[in-house]
């Protein structure tokens, strides 16, 4: 059987990955890779990196001079 539900331990959205920026996709790729390495602390580690340079980049548009990635 197949068990691949996601950890209830993790209450953190996960934001998506945008694929035009090669920061978003390296992330995203680093905690697709820690979950096949069953690597629970590096797949927290890529999403709370995601998350912030997500909420830095793609979601604060009030700073002015990074216009995206
Ligand atoms: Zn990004």
């Amino acid at each position: 059987m197949m068990a691949v539900q996601p950890p209830s331990s993790f209450p953190l959205p996960y934001p998506r990955p945008r694929p035009d920026c090669e920061q978003c996709m390296r992330l995203e790729g680093m905690g697709r890779a820690a979950r096949a390495a069953h690597d629970r602390s590096r797949e927290t580690d890529a999403r709370v990196l995601l998350r912030h340079h997500y909420r830095e980049v793609h979601e604060n548009r009030a700073t002015p001079g990074r216009p995206g990635c």
